[in-house]
């Protein structure tokens, strides 16, 4: 509690002071300026103090814009009744000075402002036509009244008067004073190299130099020679150096003009006109200097924002087992990440210029060269592909790759940026897991589901082809009694037996496949039902005359079957068929092969 009290004490200390100097600021612009430049009797010619006040409220929160207004308004009755229009004209100036203050600095807050205000282009406009034309309009249509109700003052020259004053006023110096309040010049010092410090002093004497120079002569018009300076330092320093070199332009030109010498003393009319020339010039300084230098910072900006992403890109490319790859539009290599090397034992900056489909496997280039022109099409959308990939010693990786187009700003695409990973283990998995799927752990032969599709694609492939070959099926007689007396591990042998036995009997192209627990199928390619008959008549003598020895006792065993053809009953009804022909034989006897009819 006592420590918030103290703190508080302590804001309040910071927050009094500010408004101290903001006031003796105020005061010392406008009485440097009315004291000067008041030739006539009428207002002043030069006004720099609306521009100090719009710069510290812009850095101010607009709750403790209050006490610093009254300060300054204070201030400027002040200077208004000690060196200007008098007493009576005191207050009311006052309140139409500061009151333009606040004008141009609400609607200052309300173009967006940037982290950087002087650094956007948009800012600039909004400040050109708030700061440098609204604002003052209409302070000076109560500034032009007020001096002609006070001191008789024309209405019509003191409002050209207070306009010009003010409006290049403010544009001159408040982007200079924002510099200076928003710490700018502040955070510079303390990160200032030595080098950065000697280079801006030299160039903030340049521009002294040449200043002095071209404003201590009268006989030639050589105003272009400081603004060539104040340009060349803008590019060379930045905003900060660009404010300063405006300060120093300012000061040289205006101490220099009111000694009566320099170019501007050249022309006809009064000090007051020489002195409202010198600030046309000096804003015309600023507003050529402002886009530019705003123009360089958002460059310097984008610039290291591009460093930062490309280091961030970098770190993330080294570091990752995936490979970061970008292509241009007609697939070749821009830049390939040094995963490379280990996944696939190419040096990446040889890739660099080959097209990326030397290293896809020739039987999946058409489709890798499909799936990049799809991804160029997709408008920045992922798209995702898997091929095999040949390593730099030949050997064959699955690869997946998922891609996204680069465009460029006006939206053409100038590229592929694609992340690599290598798939292989997982294609390798998947392969054991679709082969166990469809292959029968005893016997290792197919199973139901794997014959079911071997006969689909049978059905489908050979649709022009008049023969599409038989099924049949096998059955093991009174198997329950093997397994009852030799035992179940006697009765799996006789199993796998069953499945060696089948393959040597069929043709290599035929499929043996366990369909159920002791029953079998086996396709015949190709082959007509009396053909077919012929090889299973065969595989049941075999398996009649096997005889497999079990704990020295030998095990004799007999399967019943049944053949059905697929062109005389279709891939869906075969299967039926087969299993009537299997149990007509099983009803005649057993040992038996079953015809279909
Ligand atoms: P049938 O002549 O009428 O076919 O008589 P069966 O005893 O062979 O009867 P069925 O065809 O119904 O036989 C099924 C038997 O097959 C039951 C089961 O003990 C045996 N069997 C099924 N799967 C396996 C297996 O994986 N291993 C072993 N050892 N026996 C199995
Ligand atoms: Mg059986
Ligand atoms: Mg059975």
């Amino acid at each position: 509690m006592g420590g918030d009290t103290s703190n508080q004490i302590a804001t309040k200390q910071i927050a009094t002071k500010s408004v101290i100097a903001t006031a003796a600021g105020y005061f010392v612009a406008a009485a440097a300026t009315v004291s000067t430049t008041r030739f006539d009797g009428g207002v002043a010619f030069l006004w720099v103090a609306t521009a100090f006040l719009i710069a510290r409220l812009a850095t101010l929160r607009p709750k403790a814009w209050l006490a610093h207004l009254l300060a300054c308004g204070s201030s400027g009755a002040a200077v208004t009744a000690l060196f200007g229009l008098g007493v009576t004209a005191a207050v009311p100036l006052a309140i139409v000075n500061v009151s333009e203050a606040v004008i141009a600095a609400t609607l200052l807050r309300h173009i967006q402002i940037p982290e950087h205000p002087l650094e956007s282009m948009r800012w600039l406009a909004g400040f050109v036509v708030t700061t440098g034309m609204l604002a003052p309009a209409l302070s000076g249509i109560g500034g032009a009244s007020v001096a002609a109700i006070i001191v008789g003052a024309d209405i019509t020259t003191s409002f050209a008067r207070w306009f010009a004053g003010h409006s290049l006023g403010s544009l001159t110096f408040t982007p200079v004073f924002m510099l200076l309040f928003r710490n700018d010049l502040r955070d510079w010092i303390t990160a200032a190299t030595r080098k950065r410090a000697a280079e801006t002093t030299l160039l903030l004497l340049l521009v002294v130099g040449v200043s002095f120079a071209v404003f201590a002569q009268d006989s030639m018009p050589l105003l272009f020679l400081p603004l060539l300076t104040v340009i060349f330092a803008t590019f060379r320093g930045g905003p900060l150096t660009a404010a300063m070199s405006v300060v120093v332009l300012t000061i040289v030109g205006c101490s220099l003009t009111l000694q009566g010498s320099g170019p501007i003393s050249l022309l006809h009319g009064t000090m007051g006109d020489h002195m409202q020339f010198l600030q046309f010039y000096l804003a015309a300084t600023v507003l050529t200097v402002l886009p530019i230098s705003a123009d360089l910072a958002r460059r310097t900006n984008l610039i290291r924002e591009l460093r930062d992403s490309k280091a961030r890109y970098r770190m993330l490319a080294d570091n990752s087992t995936d490979i970061i790859l970008n292509l241009d539009v007609d697939g070749r290599v821009r830049f390939v990440s040094p995963s490379i090397m280990q996944l696939g034992g190419f040096e990446p900056s040889d890739l660099v210029g080959q097209n990326a489909a030397l290293l896809v496997v020739p039987e999946d280039r058409l489709s890798a060269a499909k799936s990049h022109i799809l991804t160029l099409r997709s408008g920045g959308a992922m798209v995702s592909f898997e091929y095999r990939a040949l390593t730099a010693n030949g050997a064959e990786r699955w690869f997946e790759t998922r891609s996204r187009a680069v465009c460029d700003d006006a939206g053409a695409v100038e590229g592929v940026v694609s992340v690599l990973r290598d798939i292989s283990d997982r294609k390798v998995i998947e392969a054991q897991l679709f082969y166990a799927a469809l292959t029968d752990p005893l016997t290792q032969l197919p199973n139901r589901r794997a014959f079911q599709l071997e006969l689909e694609r049978l059905v489908e492939n050979t649709e022009l082809q008049p023969l599409f070959g038989c099924v049949a099926i096998f059955d093991f007689d009174h198997f329950k009694h093997v397994n009852d007396h030799y035992g179940h591990e006697a009765g799996d042998r006789v199993l796998r037996e069953f499945g060696r036995i089948a393959m040597a009997t069929v043709r290599g192209d035929d499929v043996v496949s366990r369909i159920g627990g002791e029953e079998f199928a086996v396709l015949l390619r190709h082959s007509s039902l009396d053909q077919a008959m012929i090889v299973c008549e065969r595989l049941r003598v075999a398996i009649a005359e096997m005889v497999i020895v079990v704990d020295g006792r030998p095990v004799r065993v007999t399967a019943s079957g049944g053949v059905a053809s697929i062109d005389l009953e279709g891939a869906e009804d075969v299967f039926r068929s087969a299993d009537a022909a299997l149990y007509q034989a099983k009803r005649d006897g057993r040992n038996l092969l079953g015809r279909a009819t």
